[in-house]
């Protein structure tokens, strides 16, 4: 060890978003001393700006509401859509302990969920569930956590309305319509009122939705167990004592500092999204620019761990979760990266198309699944592009991209050249660099398909999730609308990732690995850090933070109790 020795604990924890929170929570749960050290001066890293939704099958929550499902199900769906690159026993223990590491985080922390109906992303798929498999954190009042409040890393700020206040997808049309009934008028003036009493105190809204509440939920664990936690604290190197990782170099504000850990090291800091030469050497045939992660997730714990012997998990379907994202310039001239599909997502009367003003994909299908055929489709730049475009209905009634819906303004989205628009077709295509005959005919032969309520050549609105994102106003198919209201309107889509899924290598019990398959003792990895267990798939929503929670409790009741069993002594000690 080189800098000057902090403390020594039971477990130490790199990162503070759903992996690294989860991992203290169940380590300090069982009694034992943890720190945990974020690199970033706030806390909750991707996780606090995200859904916060978490895949888990065959839970207590989907039983309770009547949303049947096995293990054995959720089994063939992920053999469905992994296929060759399945890792069998990482699949099978996270099945088998994903009830249980739920049901003991429920018990033995603030984190509470609600089973949301979402279908699976793949609902066409053997063993896909048409319900979804996913479970929400619930809200969370954040004055619990008194001035720990303001550590909790905010949502991206727009995602947030009048510049702070957090609303669920479902509030949106309440808030824009306020009028439209008393219970609208009267929630609208209530979240309104809390929100003002909020700011003559807070930087920000106190009631916390989504990835915020799931963080807020286990931060506020986290304290009342005693936790250390530690921000602008960075992991630099590991340290191992006869094979074993017993510690940490860390580097913090007044210079680098070691701490030792007495049974478990935990990398959770979140992958390589941000690293421009990891990217490179990882994902070599996805080449991107654009993440919506945490900016800190550069890949510092893949490079400490290769430092001392652990293997990089690459076998993937794909490198990482996509999503298309639309980029725009702050007053400043930094990016503003924008998921596609916050309003707009999978909705009718918008059509995605290429450089060539044709269509390449079901415009329904999940974020992921466009963008993978971004990339088969060469719809990626430097040797292709790819545009959403929409009419003037869509556009009033879902907005685009950070374009928000009527009555919002917009001019100032066409100024800057981020939103194209034109009264014609013809018009739109000359600005984008298409040609317009090609827009033309692609649009023409939409609207008929619209018509017919039948997309014969990427079968939009044929499945469960396709019309789970639809509108009813869209008839026969609620995800076909004619593009046929001027003015037209478009944005550029490129590819960026939600979180990176090569990882470490690790077994079932989060233990990171050497390439000869040996363990190194007392190190472990998950959250995105871990090789995914998805593989790079993307079968349904949630499945980035349910294996983080999943193995974050695997990994520490495994640093408690030693070696067990998948799913029986682990179940049998909870
Ligand atoms: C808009 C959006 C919505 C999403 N919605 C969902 C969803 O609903 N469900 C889902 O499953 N997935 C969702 N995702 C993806 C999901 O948020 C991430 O995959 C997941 O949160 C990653 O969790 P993590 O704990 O591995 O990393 P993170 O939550 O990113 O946390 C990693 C932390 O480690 C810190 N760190 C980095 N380097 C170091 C270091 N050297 N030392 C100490 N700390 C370090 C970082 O600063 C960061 O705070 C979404 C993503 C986005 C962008």
């Amino acid at each position: 060890m080189t800098g000057s020795t902090m403390s020594e604990y039971d477990v130490v924890v790199f990162g503070s978003g759903a992996a690294g929170m989860a991992a203290a929570a169940v380590a300090a749960s069982q009694g034992l001393s943890v720190a945990l050290f974020e690199k970033a001066g706030r806390l909750g890293g991707t996780t606090a700006t995200s859904g916060g939704v978490a895949w888990i099958p065959d839970s207590k929550h989907a039983r309770n509401a009547k949303a049947p499902d096995s293990r054995d199900q959720a089994r063939a769906f992920l053999q469905s859509q992994i296929g060759a690159n399945i890792r069998t026993k990482l699949v099978d223990a996270y099945l088998s302990s994903c009830d249980e590491a739920i049901g003991y985080l429920e018990k033995h922390t603030e984190l509470k969920f609600d089973y949301v109906r979402v279908p699976d992303y793949v609902s066409d798929a053997s063993g896909a569930s048409p319900t979804g498999r996913s479970l929400s954190p619930r809200p969370f009042d954040g004055t619990l956590l008194g001035d720990q409040f303001e550590k909790v890393l905010p949502p991206r700020r727009a995602f947030m309305v009048l510049g702070g206040l957090m609303v669920g997808r479902k509030e949106i049309p309440m808030l824009l319509r306020p009028w439209s009934s008393f219970a609208a008028a009267r929630n609208v003036a209530s979240l309104l009122g809390r929100y003002a009493v909020d700011r003559m105190r807070y930087s920000r809204g106190t009631r916390l939705l989504m990835g915020n509440a799931l963080i807020g939920r286990l931060l506020l664990s986290n304290i009342r167990m005693g936790v250390a936690i530690h921000t602008g604290h960075a992991l630099k190197q590991l340290y191992l004592e006869n094979g074993r990782a017993c510690g940490a170099q860390v580097a913090a504000a007044g210079g680098l500092i070691d701490v030792r850990a007495r049974k478990a090291v935990v990398m959770a800091t979140g992958g390589f999204p941000h690293s421009a030469d990891l990217r490179e050497r990882l994902a070599p045939h996805h080449s991107h620019r654009h993440s919506l992660a945490s900016p800190g997730n550069e890949g510092d714990a893949i490079r400490a761990c290769e430092d001392i012997g652990a293997e990089v998990d690459k076998d993937m379907v794909s490198p990482g979760f996509w999503t298309p994202a639309s980029v725009a310039s702050d007053p400043r001239g930094a990016d503003i990266v924008f998921p596609y599909g916050h309003l707009d997502r999978g909705k009718p009367g918008a059509i995605v198309v290429d450089q060539h003003g044709r269509r390449f994909v079901n415009e329904a299908d999940s974020y992921h699944h466009v963008v993978l055929a971004m990339f088969a489709h060469g719809a990626v730049a430097p040797h292709g592009r790819a545009y959403i475009v929409c009419d003037e209905r869509f556009i009033r009634r879902y907005g685009l991209g950070l374009v928000k819906p009527y009555p919002f303004p917009r001019r100032r989205y066409i100024k800057s050249g981020y939103l194209k628009s034109d009264r014609t077709i013809s018009g739109l295509a000359r600005q984008l660099g298409i040609d317009p005959a090609a827009l033309e005919a692609e649009i023409g032969r939409h609207n008929e398909y619209a018509a017919a309520g039948k997309d014969p050549d990427f079968h939009k609105g044929e499945t469960a999730f396709n019309r789970y994102n639809g509108d009813d106003r869209g008839q026969p198919n609620p995800c076909l609308i004619a593009l046929d209201k001027p003015p037209y309107h478009a944005i550029e889509i490129v590819p960026a990732t939600l979180g990176t899924a090569v990882g470490l290598r690790t077994d079932e019990y989060a233990r990171v690995l050497k390439p000869d398959g040996s363990v190194i003792e007392g190190l472990y990895a998950c959250g995105n850090d871990m090789g995914s267990v998805m593989r790079g798939s993307y079968p349904g929503p949630g499945i980035t933070i349910g294996p983080a929670l999943v193995f974050a409790y695997r990994a520490m009741r495994h640093a408690a109790l030693g070696d067990v069993q998948l799913g029986t002594q682990l179940d049998r000690a909870a």
